[in-house]
């Protein structure tokens, strides 16, 4: 009977085992994230990685990129901006930095942006919007799905409006930040020039902000972080194919993304496909963007991204938010720009 009760239970251990392995190889990302967080940085192509970026390289260490994803043909902000926010390419979608200036538009277009997406799967949701250059949330994403849009007239006041926001307890669903002035380095400077690279170091500091922001509220944990670049610059700007043009950083963190450099062929615009397939909502059949395969994987435990700030300081940052956030409630509690 002994020699029965042995065998039944090596066996129930190796049943166990073998479903144990089965579960761990049958992950599916999909629908996996409460809140996907878009980080655009106008101009900064390829940039990232020449730059002296720290808190890109914690942030992204354990996770996926690369530097050179494909931008849209006509290397110009609302050509790719608009790739990156519907999914299809500059052809199909037809927006110029000039209509997306000058005409607003309502969601009954065949191009819809990815919050007209998230807004029909989440019609209660925060879904926000915050950009230096206005264009986008005057001309790209739609005005009638209740995005919090927020414009600012520098990326630090971009940075400043969202982690205020964060802190006070706004965390959108969905969320879409361009900063503006790496690109306005390059038209003042152009594409190689220290102001352009300086302007890139920059940006690195308010993207670790809005990381830090997010992580210190324990979001991190279902997450996705992305940040990604219209398109590059030459020492005449952008606007042409060259291949410093025409390359734009893709990166993705999140507790299922892969430790890899993504496979050459991803585009900017692939930011479509993963926002809404991490959000667990369909693709739309008219997308060409696509979540790249190589990206999502196994979830787990990172610890690569801890905030490296020293007490001291951040005693004192706190310390500034603490007042900024006091004078903000005092002087403007209903901000609905
Ligand atoms: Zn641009």
């Amino acid at each position: 009977m002994k020699r029965v009760i042995s065998v039944l239970l090596c066996v129930l251990i190796a049943v166990s085992c073998a479903c144990v392995g089965f579960a761990a190889e049958s992950y599916d990302s999909f629908g996996r994230y409460e809140h996907v967080f878009i980080i655009g940085i106008d101009g900064a192509g390829a940039a990232f990685g020449i730059c002296d970026t720290p808190n890109f390289d914690r942030i992204f260490a354990d996770n996926a990129y690369r530097h050179d994803a494909q931008t849209e043909v006509v290397t110009v902000s609302a050509q790719n901006w608009g790739s990156i926010l519907t999914g299809v390419d500059y052809a199909t979608h037809g927006f110029t930095n000039d209509s997306a200036s000058k005409t607003q538009r309502g969601s009954d277009s065949s191009n819809n942006s990815i919050f007209y997406y998230a807004r029909k799967a989440f019609p209660d949701a925060l879904l926000s919007s915050y950009c230096n250059w206005s264009a986008i949330n005057h001309g790209i994403i739609e005005n009638d799905l209740h995005v919090r849009k927020v414009n600012r007239k520098s990326d630090a006041l971009v940075t400043e409006a969202i982690t205020h926001d964060i802190a006070f307890g706004r965390v959108p669903k969905l969320m879409f930040v361009q900063f503006d002035e790496v690109d306005h380095a390059a038209h003042s400077h152009g594409g190689f020039s220290d102001e352009y690279y300086a302007a890139v170091v920059n940006a690195d500091k308010y993207l670790g902000e809005v990381y830090d922001a997010i992580d210190a509220k324990g979001l991190m944990k279902d997450s996705l972080f992305i940040v990604v670049a219209d398109h590059g610059e030459t020492t005449n700007g952008h606007g042409g194919t060259t291949k410093e043009e025409s390359s734009a950083i893709l990166a993705v963190a999140g507790h299922s993304v892969n430790q890899t450099v993504l496979a050459e062929g991803v585009h900017n615009r692939d930011v479509s496909a993963i926002a809404l397939y991490a959000l667990g909502i369909e693709q739309p059949a008219h997308f060409i963007s696509s979540v790249p395969a190589d990206l999502f994987g196994a979830s787990r435990e990172k610890t690569t991204a801890s905030n490296p700030m020293p007490a001291q300081e951040k005693f004192w940052r706190d310390l500034a938010y603490f007042f900024l956030r006091f004078i903000n409630l005092v002087c403007s509690p209903f901000d609905k720009r």
